[in-house]
């Protein structure tokens, strides 16, 4: 038995979700587009083969996507989210181990018997990954995470594989690697593949038999790794992903410019609060947060701002996060400039079995139960009716500034109130 890596990955993994969630869009066009609805970030295969482009702005593209008939939708990072924690824990009990990677990407090891094909394996997790969770996968199978790259690679790129190639199983694997272009290599970045070229270095078979010498003279050991791995030699090992968060961040776009820290002070309001039902979700606690603020990136006068302060116990209760991030919001805000976004992040994340107190703070613990008890009830109710249904008068948002998310589809995922009804006769 010898262990072999898997690569495995959501194939269009947003619009893969939006699909599963609506059956009725299944083999029609389909485009997601980004936060407040500006740029196109994610495409079925339908919508790729009528030629629509990625990154474009959804403005541009309006007209033609009406005339092509494709649907629209707000990207939904809820529901996004939710699918690849169902598929990543379902990937982690087929799995021996598991590294997270993205989102929608993750990377594996089981045992391979041997000279066995793992075809047959990787057809069947994939069964059994679209029958619970309803998203195609691709699965690259290889000796090491260059290799299971280049695998998935030619799983997709070769229809009659359906999804799954072992290229570990093969001998002679000149002809596929002479398939996958040098930049397509796991690792190559723009810069490297345009000194490989200069050398004529075109293709992975071709990195792969290259002198060592010369590639470890100008990238080191990241070149030589790169290298080595394609050679079949493991050099870049699983890194297992605990499922302790270290940060949480909570960051959106305004859908105009906001130049009044009152407003500010209401958006950020409304992202602590986000942060903070997650810390608790997770049983943690954080000890230090960061507010910032940006006017546009694109703009001449552009203006951008943070500061980070310190939580002296550890917490996961809103009013103590709001408190302190209302202050740090006052400290960074300046008048007469427009922001266009602002976000929260959560710091010195910890579990909260190990609640470290302060030695001599007279802190009344009664209080503490209360709070504590007070957001148990708010998550419960939340959580139980959908988002907002009771929170903070004090982050009451003005609609007109929120986030565009005129295309949004439901979260029938993880809210009650969206469950789909069957009926049965
Ligand atoms: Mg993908």
């Amino acid at each position: 038995m010898s262990k072999v890596i898997l690569q495995i990955d959501g194939n269009n993994f947003y619009a893969s979700c939006e699909q599963m969630i609506d059956p009725s869009i299944k083999g029609k066009g389909l485009v997601v587009l980004s936060n407040n609805d500006g740029c196109i970030i994610a495409r079925n295969s339908e919508a790729r083969k009528m030629g629509i482009p990625m990154g474009k702005p959804y403005f541009k593209l309006k007209n033609k996507l009406t005339q092509l008939n494709i649907n629209v939708r707000s990207s939904n990072y809820e529901l996004y989210g939710d699918i690849s924690n169902r598929l990543m824990q379902l990937l982690r009990k087929n799995c021996e181990e598991l590294e997270i990677y993205s989102i929608d990407e993750a990377f594996g090891t089981i045992k391979r018997p041997k000279g066995k094909c793992l075809y047959q394996w990787g057809k069947d997790l994939r069964a059994l990954v679209y029958q619970n969770i309803g998203i195609p996968i691709s699965i690259g199978i290889g000796e090491t995470k260059v290799l299971s790259k280049i695998s998935n690679h030619l799983a997709k790129k070769i229809q009659s594989n359906s999804g799954i190639f072992d290229i570990g199983i093969i001998q002679n694997k000149d002809p596929y690697l002479n398939q996958i272009k040098v930049d397509k290599v796991w690792g190559i970045g723009k810069r490297m593949s345009i000194w490989l070229k200069s050398k004529e270095i075109t293709n992975a078979r071709e990195l792969r038999d290259m002198s060592s010498e010369k590639i470890k003279g100008k990238y080191g050991l990241v070149g030589l790794r790169i290298q080595s791995e394609l050679k079949g030699n493991l050099c870049i090992p699983i890194k297992e992903t605990t499922t302790d968060r270290k940060e949480i961040c909570v960051s959106r776009s305004f859908s105009y410019p906001v130049d009044n820290l009152e407003d500010l002070s209401q958006a950020i309001i409304k992202y602590v609060l986000i942060a903070s039902t997650k810390l608790r979700k997770y049983n943690q606690l954080s000890s230090a947060i960061t507010v910032f603020m940006n006017t546009n990136t694109h703009s001449k006068d552009l203006f951008r701002s943070e500061a980070t302060g310190k939580i002296s116990v550890p917490t996961s209760n809103s009013k103590i996060i709001i408190e302190k991030s209302l202050s740090l919001a006052k400290e960074i805000y300046k008048p007469y400039k427009n922001f266009i976004k602002a976000g929260v992040i959560l710091h010195k994340l910890q579990s909260d079995q190990y609640k470290q107190n302060l030695l001599f703070d007279a802190q009344n613990i009664h209080e503490e139960l209360d709070t504590q008890r007070l957001d148990n009830v708010i998550d419960n109710i939340n959580s139980k009716n959908g988002i907002d249904t009771i929170n903070w008068g004090s982050s009451i948002m003005k609609n007109e500034w929120r986030p565009r998310r005129e295309k949004l589809s439901s979260i029938k995922t993880t809210n009650m109130e969206n469950i789909p009804i069957i009926y049965a006769n």
